[in-house]
């Protein structure tokens, strides 16, 4: 039987055949802004994998906040970025969480073979850059980008280009779709909570988590109780909070009950310093009473940013740790230097994870100690949708996947 030009989104052709061109959605510059718009279903040539390339058939796809910045077009334009280090193509495939089925290997890839089920991490570099050559840590090397953000061929489409180190086996316990859900937000918590020494979350730590019922947070105070901590959530309501107390916090803050968010105000303004900082008194005995006793956070789990961070370091342990991987609502992370030197705190950036880092995430997933905690699954032409309710964070609590091969929710294999 000859190989078909194309499939229908859903259908599946013979193992290893690959069609010619696929459907995919594309962000084009032209369609930049609201995710809704920015995002619209095309066919394009199937890409074919090189040296140490994979290509998978997409069963489902993870939906991330680092599409609704690239249907943006801010703070990166990714597609003029790309273009100018000498790619040709003028559109984005995003998607930089995958569920699927090895379907072609390139030269040299003998870690996976064709009809292997995996999930698919986002961290890409160059194996041959001298900072990995030499030792250093591939997610920190010049050459590391994110898979279907930085690179294009992500996972919103029926066949995704991946780097062979970037998978690793799908759970056979959990749906297609439950698959897709969590890599990213889960490895890059693995990474902020448990790689960055002496901060790593240790038995009876309390570990202060904002947006506890989003996909980072979900995915923190499920790693954080797995080590014997004592996550506290920060959320807005008390559904979300509750939420994250069935995944484990000991309790939640309603951030709605404070005021004192955004830039911390000049410290030579009496009056509105001491206004701020009677805002974040507040917040913190607000830390205490959902704790029970006065002790505060060993570690602060960060990225909202701009409107949190002054409250962070503020509330964080004496010689504790800030560790944040975003800046939500901005990047003008002001803090009061005074907390940092004399109480010895740690303010330290962090982003996404290295190979180790996503297999220890993954092997957690498969156990059974951390839940995806998919909520809702989309149909591949939601893919917009799916990111404009992130964008207003009207998104449901936990991580969403969008149906791309895989039948509905539940199919497992
Ligand atoms: P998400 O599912 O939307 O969760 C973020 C949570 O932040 C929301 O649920 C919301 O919870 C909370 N939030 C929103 N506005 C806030 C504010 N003004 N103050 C305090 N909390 C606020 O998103 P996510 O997937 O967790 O990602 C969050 C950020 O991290 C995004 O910017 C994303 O791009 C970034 N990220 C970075 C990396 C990396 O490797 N560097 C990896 C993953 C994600 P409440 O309204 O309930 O408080």
């Amino acid at each position: 039987m000859p190989i078909q030009e194309l499939t229908d989104v859903g259908s599946m052709p013979r193992l290893g055949d690959v069609p010619a061109r696929m459907h995919a959605q594309l962000i084009r510059p032209e369609r930049y802004g609201d995710p809704l718009t920015a995002f619209a279903i095309e066919t394009v040539s199937t890409p074919r994998p090189g040296p140490g390339q994979v290509l998978v058939h997409v069963m489902a796809a993870g939906v991330n906040y680092n599409n609704v910045w690239a249907a943006l077009g801010r703070p990166v334009d990714v597609i003029a970025a790309r273009r100018k280090a000498g790619e040709a193509e003028d559109f984005h495939i995003g998607g930089s969480d995958a569920s699927g089925i090895v379907w072609a290997v390139g030269e040299g890839v003998d870690s996976v073979r064709i009809g292997d089920h995996v999930v698919a991490h986002c961290g890409v570099w160059d194996a041959a850059d001298p900072w990995i050559t030499d030792g250093g840590d591939p997610i920190v090397a010049p050459s590391a980008q994110i898979w279907g953000y930085e690179t294009n061929w992500g996972s919103f489409a029926q066949y995704t280009l991946v780097q062979a180190h970037q998978l690793l086996p799908k759970s056979p316990r959990l749906s297609w779709a439950a698959a897709a859900a969590s890599t990213l937000v889960g490895a890059t918590a693995y990474r902020m909570l448990c790689s960055w020494d002496p901060h790593t979350v240790r038995e009876h730590d309390v570990v202060l988590v904002w947006g506890g019922s989003g996909g980072l947070g979900s995915q923190a105070i499920q790693i954080a109780r797995a080590k014997g901590a004592i996550p506290i959530a920060v959320t807005s309501g008390p559904e979300r909070g509750q939420y994250c107390m069935d995944l484990g916090a000991r309790g939640y803050i309603d951030r709605r009950d404070f005021s004192h968010w955004g830039v911390i105000p000049d410290w030579r303004d009496d009056a509105a310093f001491a206004t701020w900082t009677a805002g974040a008194r507040a917040f913190g005995k607000a830390l205490w009473d959902v704790l029970g006793e006065r002790r505060n956070p060993r570690i602060v789990f960060e990225h909202p940013g701009e409107d949190t961070i002054p409250t962070s370091i503020f509330v964080c342990d004496n010689g504790g740790m800030v560790v944040i991987c975003a800046g939500t609502t901005g990047y003008h992370a002001a803090v009061d230097l005074r907390y940092l030197w004399m109480r010895q705190k740690r303010l330290q950036g962090s982003h996404f994870a290295n190979d180790q880092e996503c297999a220890a995430y993954n092997a957690m997933v498969a156990s059974g100690e951390v839940d995806p905690c998919l909520s809702r699954t989309f149909a591949f032409n939601e893919v917009g949708l799916a990111h404009q309710l992130m964008r207003e964070n009207k998104h449901p609590m936990g991580n969403m996947s969008v149906l791309v091969g895989a039948r509905d929710a539940e199919q497992r294999d």
